[in-house]
């Protein structure tokens, strides 16, 4: 007779602690409670990098009154470059947080409103599509431009981070050109570490590549690259320890797992090649991608598997992932929106 309380009590406790937890929100739409629907509009743009901008420049111009929601990372992962010197346009370089705030400025000088925020959650079920802001109300949208970008995977040294930007980076071709007649390391045995590794060669004095196994993951015709390239040497079962220096690297400390023998090497730039990782967790279930999660778009074009919504940048690019690149997708994925959106206009006429 007295237990029939306390497992009352437990239930509201639980219920209470499910509320309170991660659950939270699972709670809510249990509950039946309806986010508020705040706006529709004609054209929404997921991220801030160099697709996201562009693809803004050219759906405001052509009067689409895009809204851009910037992501965790505003301006993108050229907001951690230097000095960006391969954008045709800037003769004499620019830092990459000073290209995107042009970026920026850019679309807003043509009415691209931009707002800070996060899409946390996608329906993409109906006509019109669906974005939750921050778990916290709703967009409608006639279009939908996803450039979330991709973000480089990291080792997780605390040297790695404090570095960053300082001699550690995750892309030769960005930064590879600092570091000319110098000695410099690459880690990652894949396609994307050789080719770092190769292009490298061309400009360094010696390049150190750090494989953590006794092969390669990469293709042959890459690992033949990089093997018959003298100014290349492979560092077999080695492992990273640490990253060496205060204000700039002067070196790294190499374990061999093998013989658990450690030596410091010097080099001053260390270049971190171990795979991307594509922003697209969201859209998981909802719109086709590769086995890495690369957004699947039609060939010569950036529409997806759901009619308005396209998908440009390094979201769908594992290949050349250049900012300029990333520039002429978002271009064509605000094309795409546009005369999407007058195919539909003709019908409905
Ligand atoms: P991959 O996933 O293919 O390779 C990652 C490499 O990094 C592997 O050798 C892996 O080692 C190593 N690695 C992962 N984590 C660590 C860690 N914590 N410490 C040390 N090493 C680590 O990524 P890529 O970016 O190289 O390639 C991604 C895709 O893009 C591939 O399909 C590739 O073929 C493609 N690509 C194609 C190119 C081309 O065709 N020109 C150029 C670049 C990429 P392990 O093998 O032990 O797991």
């Amino acid at each position: 007779m007295i237990i029939r309380p306390y497992s009352k009590i437990i239930e509201l406790f639980r219920k209470f602690y499910l509320f309170c937890n991660q659950n939270r929100l699972e709670v809510f739409q249990n509950l039946k409670i309806q986010m508020e629907v705040k706006e529709r509009v004609k054209c929404f743009i997921i991220g801030s990098g160099p697709a996201g901008y562009t693809a803004a420049i050219y759906a405001s111009r052509a009067g689409l009154k895009p809204v851009l929601y910037t992501g965790s990372q505003p301006g993108g992962q050229l907001t951690i470059t230097n000095d960006v010197e391969n954008y045709p346009g800037y003769p004499d370089g620019v830092v990459g947080p000073q290209m995107m705030m042009d970026f920026q400025r850019q679309a807003e000088r043509f009415g691209t409103q931009v707002r800070n925020g996060l899409v946390t959650k996608v329906d993409f079920s109906g006509e019109i599509h669906k974005l939750t802001i921050d778990d916290s109300f709703i967009i409608e949208a006639e279009t939908v431009i996803v450039s979330t970008g991709a973000s480089a995977k990291w080792l997780g040294l605390e040297s790695e981070q404090r570095l960053n930007s300082k001699g550690v980076s995750a892309c030769a071709v960005c930064d590879g050109f600092f570091f000319r007649g110098q000695e410099v390391a690459v880690v990652g045995g894949g396609d994307t570490a050789c080719e770092e590794a190769s292009y490298l060669s061309k400009l360094c004095k010696k390049v150190y590549l750090i494989v953590r196994r006794d092969q390669m993951r990469a293709s042959q015709i890459m690992q033949k690259r990089v093997l018959n390239t003298p100014n290349i040497e492979i560092l077999w079962n080695s492992v990273t320890e640490d990253i060496l220096g205060e204000d700039s690297v002067n070196g790294m400390r190499i374990k061999n797992t093998v013989t658990n023998e450690t030596k410091d090497i010097p080099v001053t730039g260390f270049f971190v090649a171990i795979g991307h990782q594509p922003n697209t967790d969201i859209f998981k279930g909802i719109l086709d991608m590769d086995e890495s999660g690369y957004l699947i778009t039609e060939k010569g074009s950036t529409r997806t598997n759901i009619e308005g919504v396209f998908a440009c940048g390094d979201a769908q690019d594992n290949v050349y992932r250049q900012a300029v690149t990333a520039a002429g997708t978002g271009c064509m994925a605000a094309l795409d929106a546009e005369r999407y959106l007058a195919t539909k206009e003709a019908e409905l006429a």
